[in-house]
């Protein structure tokens, strides 16, 4: 069994290869797809996370199956690789360096423990990892309606200005997009010390996202976007808006 698997659809747009290390992620978002794809209810996803069964074993061997592949592999689509289960099992931080020994390339999606991201930035500095950070908004307040136990917004953006100042690639995932404005004053908060943007829209959740006029918000992110000389990728779902503007 591969724990390195090819994402579709969606994903794709993200990394062309990923490794989930946990099943379940405790920071229980509204907008979470992991329950779908996993087949399991969002409580059962939400409430407790457990390290995958001979996961480090079984990258041990995809790794060196992998050796120089220049293909990028990300931590993780379906669970958050800094949650707080990681406090105690490290697999995340055993997961890199497993990844650097066999001179792969690395990224790490996150809106995870602070604490933890901070202790492990001379490890992501020495791996060369890509390191990203999902954040769609600037109210704190609204952002723990939608994900509840995930890291606060301060918290992020100091993530962010540390990794950027210890010299890291940075990448934000501003997505998904769920409050026009808190998606733009992101860019603004956030732009000095992030490399790279991706930008997505809410998807499956057909009333929310009939809020907002997305043609007008995909103007607004690229204007912004353009004028900080920002370098960015507008996904699939938000592009189409494009042609119908
Ligand atoms: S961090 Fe990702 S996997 Fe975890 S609950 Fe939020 S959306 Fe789901």
């Amino acid at each position: 069994m591969y724990v390195v698997y090819e994402p579709k659809g969606r994903a794709r747009e993200y990394s062309e290869l990923a490794c989930n290390l946990y099943r379940g992620c405790t920071h229980g978002c509204r907008y979470c797809y992991a329950p779908a794809c996993m087949r399991t209810t969002s409580g059962q996803w939400h409430t407790q996370a457990e390290p995958r069964k001979d996961v480090l074993k079984l990258l041990e061997k995809d790794a060196s199956r992998l050796q120089g592949d220049p293909r990028t592999i990300l931590f993780c689509f379906l669970c958050d690789p800094y949650q707080p289960i990681e406090r105690t099992e490290r697999l995340t931080r055993q997961a890199i360096e497993i990844l650097l020994k066999n001179r792969l390339n690395n990224q790490v999606l996150t809106k995870g423990c602070a604490d933890l991201i901070l202790e492990d930035l001379d490890l992501l500095k020495k791996a060369n990892t890509k390191l990203g950070i999902t954040l769609s908004f600037v109210d704190d307040a609204i952002r723990q309606d939608w994900e509840p136990h995930a890291s606060t917004v301060a918290d992020r953006l100091n993530i962010l200005k540390e990794a950027h100042k210890a010299g890291i690639y940075t990448w934000l995932s501003l997505e998904p997009v769920i409050d026009p404005g808190q998606a733009l004053s992101v860019i603004q908060s956030a732009h000095r010390d992030v490399d790279f943007w991706k930008v997505g829209k809410l998807n499956h959740m057909k009333k929310q996202e009939e809020t907002v006029d997305w043609a007008k918000f995909l103007v607004d992110a690229e204007t912004l976007l353009k004028k900080l000389g920002a370098k960015y990728y507008i996904k699939q779902d938000l592009q189409a808006f494009r042609a119908k503007s």
